[in-house]
């Protein structure tokens, strides 16, 4: 068995890769090395409960105890430097640490765009952000948004909920358009605009300052504070100074081992072959990260080399709409709504995802015989197969 596994980011799936390890029998030395400087704690929380209550008691992962009695060296606060892939070595401010593998799980960061004085906006990604945020929340009125992807909605919902003006300013033509039909972008718009929120559509922001943002078109939006939530970039310059195959994230295999043997890498940061379609994909997905780890726990303790094949699927709690999506569309996919307001996206005959809104049941049975390996067919929903 391997001797000694370092892990590089003790964010969702770092710490499951540790704990992974742990379950699937591994007795050599697991060191998981996170920057933050608390111990791995679920992010989704961040732009939804804790924003609403800040209530960090609910976020970590596990309690404290859960490293000690598992033998996982956790080392918060501690930034990794460089990979010496010849020597197996990884440089950490003041050591350098041997790894006979290493697993990368850096992560992402938000993106910044060519916006002016974007040193005026706040981010949401760590806890301290989302803490800083909260405080900021309950001394504003006006509140601008850059973004109408899921973390900026969803930060919306809440903010407008609370009472606040909020402006949510979107560069493309509709909201989540990367993830979701335009169906869902449209209905999501509706209930966000029913809520009171002012949504602008196709509406590039080109300069932020300390009273508010100005859109492209010259119209002033003023806001007491500036969310950016225009995506987010990989982390992948420890990979990339190391020599590593790096696409729209650190590039892996089908077993989601990197070009080099000895390192692996997962989660946001890694960019992987979609098991249905062969293209290269990454998923900023819980459980996308969740799932990877789990196969290179299992990959590294017993030696299997299954492909992975996990069914993506993700969620996002807008005010009381609970949006699910099973499987994964490709933008040129076609979009259908059926009469109970599921959205199955098609290629050709065969659902690729299906998006739902409150219907949990829907979601799961999707999952379900998607990871029975079913090929589904828009058939296979209206007859209510699924
Ligand atoms: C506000 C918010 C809401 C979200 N909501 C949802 C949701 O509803 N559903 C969903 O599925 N997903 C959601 N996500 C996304 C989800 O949290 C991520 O997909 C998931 O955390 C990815 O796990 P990861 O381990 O790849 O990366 P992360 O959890 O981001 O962990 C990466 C860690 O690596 C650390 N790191 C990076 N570089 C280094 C280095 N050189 N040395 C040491 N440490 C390093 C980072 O500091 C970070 O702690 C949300 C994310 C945010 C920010």
């Amino acid at each position: 068995m391997i001797g000694q596994i370092v892990i590089v980011g003790a964010g969702q799936g770092g710490f499951q890769a540790a704990a992974s390890l742990r379950q699937e029998g591994y007795d050599g030395r697991i060191i998981l090395i996170g920057e933050e400087p608390e111990a791995p704690y679920q992010r989704p929380p961040l732009s939804k409960a804790y924003m609403k209550t800040g209530d960090a008691g609910q976020l970590a992962l596990r309690p404290a105890a859960f490293y000690d009695t598992n033998a996982i060296e956790l080392r918060k606060g501690t930034r990794v430097d460089a990979i010496d892939r010849r020597a197996q070595r990884i440089q950490i401010a003041d050591e350098d640490l041997a790894y006979d593998h290493l697993i990368l799980a850096t992560g992402t960061r938000n993106m910044r765009p060519p916006i002016s004085g974007l040193e005026h906006t706040r981010d949401l990604r760590t806890l301290a952000d989302a803490a800083a945020l909260r405080d900021a929340l309950a001394r504003a009125e006006r509140i601008g948004v850059i973004g109408g992807g899921f973390i900026g909605l969803e930060f919306a919902a809440v903010a407008r909920a609370a009472g606040h003006h909020v402006t949510v300013a979107e560069a493309g033509a509709r909201l989540m358009g990367r993830a979701v039909s335009s169906q869902m972008s449209d209905r999501f718009a509706q209930k966000h605009r029913d809520m009171g929120t002012d949504i602008r559509l196709a509406s590039p922001v080109a300069a932020v300052t300390p009273d508010g943002m100005t859109l492209a078109d010259g119209t002033q939006i003023s806001a007491d504070f500036v969310l950016l939530a225009a995506g987010v970039v990989p982390n992948v310059e420890l990979a990339l100074d190391a020599g590593l195959d790096v696409d729209n994230g650190i590039v892996v295999g089908s077993t989601l081992l990197t070009s080099d043997p000895s390192i692996s890498a997962l989660g946001d940061c890694a960019c992987f072959p979609d098991p249905a379609t062969g293209r290269l994909v990454r998923l900023e997905s819980v459980q996308a990260a969740t799932d990877h780890a789990r196969l290179i726990a299992k990959r590294l303790v017993t030696g299997d080399q299954s492909a992975y094949r996990a069914v993506p699927w993700f969620w996002s709690d807008q005010s009381d709409w609970k949006l699910q999506i099973a499987g994964l569309a490709e933008a040129t996919d076609a979009a259908e709504t059926l009469p109970d307001g599921t959205v199955l996206r098609l290629k050709g005959d065969q659902v690729t995802a299906v998006e739902t809104v409150n219907n949990a049941r829907a979601h799961m049975r999707t999952r379900k015989a998607m990871g029975q390996g079913s090929i589904l067919t828009k058939e296979d929903f209206v007859s209510a197969q699924v």
